[in-house]
């Protein structure tokens, strides 16, 4: 059996937790959320929509809806939150005070405020949609949380990747088969390119696990060729059986 503080001790910077199974539950629960689905649909440029309506519609490859997509959301839509935001009076990296939020709606709070003038900026984490395209900025979780949700209003089911290092990204179902897709990259590196990260990142995979409302997949194997190398990695884990894990996300 999975105990969840032997995930929680070991040298993942970001440990498989109760509260991170609960958000993703939560923020996936609201891509089968109809009425907000429809609302998040409406962010979407009529022309980019109408790309998807006629590809779906016939058939035909959706590489070029997807582009537009991507880009428009990179580009034009979210804004990218620093870790650590720079005065633009002074030009010093601003101090941050970090709160703890108390639930997956509000994760937590990060305060930005400069040494030196009244320069600040709040950032709260939310876990909420419409509260993530309400303000438009965010690192890799917001953006892919808030990205699922307009691939599942253009109908592509999505669900959120996650490598529990440092980064997360979405997954489509297209053809049937779950494709990458990381609205945070330029195409076409954002999308179909499972190894980039590991190549271009370094990343040392233990888990990458896929998260819908209704299943957790351990996806590790589509995003490394070290697949060897991964396993010993979690040989040297407590215990690497993920059932518990999905017994306790099936619950919630
Ligand atoms: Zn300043």
């Amino acid at each position: 059996m999975l105990n969840f503080f032997d995930l929680a001790n070991n040298s993942l910077p970001y440990p498989v937790t109760k509260d991170i199974l609960i958000l993703y539950k939560q923020v996936t629960k609201q891509y089968v959320d109809t009425p907000l689905l429809e609302s998040i649909n409406d962010l979407v440029p009529v022309k980019i929509k109408n790309e998807f309506d006629t590809v779906i519609g016939e058939n035909l490859n959706l590489m070029n809806p997807m582009k537009l997509l991507l880009d428009w959301f990179k580009q034009e839509f979210m804004k990218w939150m620093d870790k650590s935001p720079i005065c633009p009076f002074c030009n010093l990296s601003l101090n941050l005070r970090y709160a703890k939020g108390n639930s997956w709606i509000v994760r937590s709070v990060e305060y930005h405020n400069c040494p030196q003038c009244s320069f600040a900026v709040v950032f709260p984490r939310y876990g909420e949609i419409e509260n993530i395209a309400f303000n438009r900025i965010g690192r890799c979780s917001e953006w892919s949380f808030l990205f699922g949700a307009i691939l599942n209003s253009l109908s592509i089911q999505s669900r959120i990747v996650h490598d529990f290092l440092d980064h997360c990204w979405n997954e489509a179902l297209i053809d049937g088969k779950w494709i990458h897709v990381d609205s945070t990259l330029d195409y076409p590196i954002s999308i179909n390119n499972p190894h980039y990260y590991e190549k271009n990142w370094n990343k040392k995979y233990q888990y990458v696990m896929a998260f819908s409302n209704n299943e957790i997949t351990d996806v590790t194997k589509n995003y490394s060729f070290e697949w060897k190398t991964i396993l010993e990695r979690r040989k040297k884990r407590k215990n690497g059986d993920m059932s518990r894990i999905k017994d306790y996300y099936d619950k919630i």
